[in-house]
């Protein structure tokens, strides 16, 4: 599903800052995986290469047989759009929408019918166990229920890999392992994941920990 070759990147200013220096990673179709190091050690400029949202200077990045290099910022949105759902630590969802409303959104962008995007939202909240609370707001919700209402709509769209940056950052202990348990439903049921994290609880609920160090994969 991913391949990554000597991937370098760097970040430009008045002290220019060499943050990921030759990624070599493989992932596969249906993995579970948790990328961990310290803060500043490269984590999320690495998941964000991953997710199409930035570009890298020198290698090779080959998502689900496609060339990620020098795309165009049209066709890098399609790819995202397509390809990949993402989930953060501050959950981002829209706090004047309900959890329906937020979940539907992505498929507002792709023109999908109100009846239609809303039937596949309750859906896909019934799924996460969220049902009763579809039509509540962001500020009424708990922060693991906020959590499963973003990892929803990041799967509204039927991405081929989930991406999460530090998804149980902001949870208590209890309530992450309650998010990992989801994450690894959805990965049971084929879903490639990729979470970021530096909790190594959260990293223990996956099944292959990569370790990044500086910038450079160390395990
Ligand atoms: P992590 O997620 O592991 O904490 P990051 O990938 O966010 O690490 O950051 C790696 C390094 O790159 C840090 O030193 C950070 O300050 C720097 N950095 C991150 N994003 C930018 C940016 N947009 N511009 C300049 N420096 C950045
Ligand atoms: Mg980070």
């Amino acid at each position: 599903m991913i391949h990554l070759e000597d991937i370098n990147k760097t970040y430009p200013g008045a002290v220019p800052l060499h943050v990921l220096k030759g990624i070599n990673l493989d992932i596969a179709r249906g993995e579970l995986v948790a990328i961990m190091g310290a803060s500043g050690s490269g984590k999320s400029t690495l998941l964000n290469i991953l997710g199409i949202l930035d570009n890298y200077d020198t290698g090779e990045y080959i998502l689900d047989g496609t060339l990620i290099k020098n795309l165009s910022e049209n066709r890098a949105a399609e790819l995202r759009n397509k390809l990949i759902g993402f989930v953060f630590q501050s959950f981002n969802l829209i706090n004047y929408k309900n959890a329906v409303e937020n979940v539907a959104l992505p498929l507002f962008y792709q023109g999908v019918s109100r009846r239609k995007r809303n039937a596949l939202a309750l859906e896909q909240l019934d799924r996460m166990g969220l049902a009763d609370w579809a039509h509540h707001l962001p500020g009424e919700l708990s922060g693991g229920q906020k959590q499963r209402v973003a990892i929803a709509r990041a799967l509204i769209t039927k991405p081929a890999i989930i991406l999460a940056d530090e998804p149980t950052g902001a949870l208590d202990s209890k309530t992450s392992v309650d998010v990992m348990q989801v994450f690894r439903q959805l990965n049971s049921e084929g879903m490639t994941t990729v979470i970021v994290t530096h909790d190594p609880n959260v990293g223990a609920q996956t099944n292959r920990i990569i370790r990044i160090s500086d910038g450079i994969i160390t395990q």
